[in-house]
């Protein structure tokens, strides 16, 4: 990757006076945190997330490294102050660590509080002393069961032993881990007190999300569906939950368990919408920005991207004008035979 100039672009973006003001929506919600999907691509098939045969995106509808590095540079010219890269699964994109270290020099800059990813951990074994090297302290990684056979059967071939050495690296790297961990009711919802236990013995915190009705895939959902309420009773069955006020800014609202010490999180948008608080948008790997997970607005980032590569401010323009008009929230319901309520995968828009 050539390395895209920060300094220039962070200084055309500041450098504009319109786009000195920060993000702020319709709501007053000040959008701080912007999530990145750097790939489309996965090298597992989850059957939540993803159809078996997933159609992928043709690589010229892909932004470049280049590219997302841009957009990630000129969001951090417009305040934002964490980024997350996730996908598709972002390890599996050819360069990732060369732009991981193009938008690290924002972090020792000061410009940025925070550069984080969300993974499945297939691959983190490679990356993890890496991404400690580049700043990046804390990642989140999706996990549905300690099971073998049950991760095998849910991620479609997948190798549980491959996550846990990438569990190990993440550890000898000395980055801080949280588990992210879809309920879902024939799956693991028998089995989630075990995964809270287990991850608590590693230090882990854990997050407990809701199955969101995303994408076309080869299930149907409403037979998974299960409203963490139900898990938070059995949870409070077996240890002593208690409030804690912690926020990463993300959606995820935490108790204490008393006996662990450890924190479980509950990401719930089918029963308890989260959006009053929202300060995040997200851009796909295609650079369409989209300013609601649950939302089919869109607006479309590469066009300005690819017409205008030196001048930033259309870029800066677009970004504004889909601020401006940021849903007050989603309005998602999960019924036998409905359509997903919006058609785009998780593994499109990016977790
Ligand atoms: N491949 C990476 C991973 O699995 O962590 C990053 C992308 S994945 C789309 C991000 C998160 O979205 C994962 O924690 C995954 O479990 C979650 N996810 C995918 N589809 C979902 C759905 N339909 N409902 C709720 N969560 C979903
Ligand atoms: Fe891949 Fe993540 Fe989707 Fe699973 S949840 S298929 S790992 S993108």
């Amino acid at each position: 990757m050539t390395p895209y100039d920060a300094t220039d672009d962070f200084l055309t973006a500041r450098s504009l006076s319109p786009a000195r003001a920060p993000l702020v929506d319709p709501f007053g919600r000040r959008i701080e945190y912007v999530r990145v999907s750097v790939t489309d691509r996965c090298d597992l098939r989850c059957a939540y997330c993803m159809p078996e045969r997933m159609q992928f995106l043709p690589r010229a509808e892909v932004l470049s490294l280049e590219e997302l590095s841009r957009v990630c540079t000129v969001f951090v010219g417009l305040g934002t102050r964490k980024l997350r890269l996730t996908g598709g699964e972002p390890l599996v994109r050819k360069g990732f660590m060369e732009l991981v270290e193009s938008i690290s020099r924002h972090l020792r800059r000061g410009a940025l509080d925070e550069l984080t990813l969300t993974t499945n951990g297939t691959n983190l074994d490679r990356f993890a002393a890496d991404l400690a090297r580049c700043g990046v302290k804390r990642i989140n990684v999706s996990l549905d069961t300690l099971n073998p056979e049950t991760f095998r059967r849910l991620t479609r071939g997948g190798d549980l032993d491959k996550v846990m050495a990438g569990l190990d690296a993440a550890d000898a790297a000395g980055l801080k881990v949280k588990i992210n961990t879809v309920a879902l009711k024939a799956d693991n919802l028998a089995d989630i007190p075990d995964l809270v236990a287990w991850a608590h013995g590693r230090g882990f915190d854990l997050t407990l999300i809701e199955t969101m009705p995303l994408g076309v895939v080869d299930e149907d959902r409403t037979e998974q569906f299960v409203s963490l309420d139900q898990v938070r009773q059995t949870l409070a069955s077996i240890w002593t939950l208690e409030g804690d006020a912690y926020a990463t800014g993300g959606p995820a609202r935490y108790v204490r368990l008393a006996e662990t010490g450890g924190r479980v999180g509950f990401i719930t948008p089918m029963s308890h919408n989260f959006c009053d608080t929202c300060n995040r948008v997200r851009v796909t790997c295609t650079g369409t920005l989209h300013t609601c997970l649950g939302q089919d607005d869109a607006t479309d980032l590469r066009g300005a991207l690819r017409s205008h590569p030196g001048d930033d401010a259309p870029l800066v323009e677009a970004i504004r004008g889909a601020i401006a008009v940021k849903p007050k929230g989603h309005d998602f319901h999960i019924a036998r035979d409905a359509r997903p309520s919006v058609a785009r995968h998780m593994s499109t828009t990016g977790g």
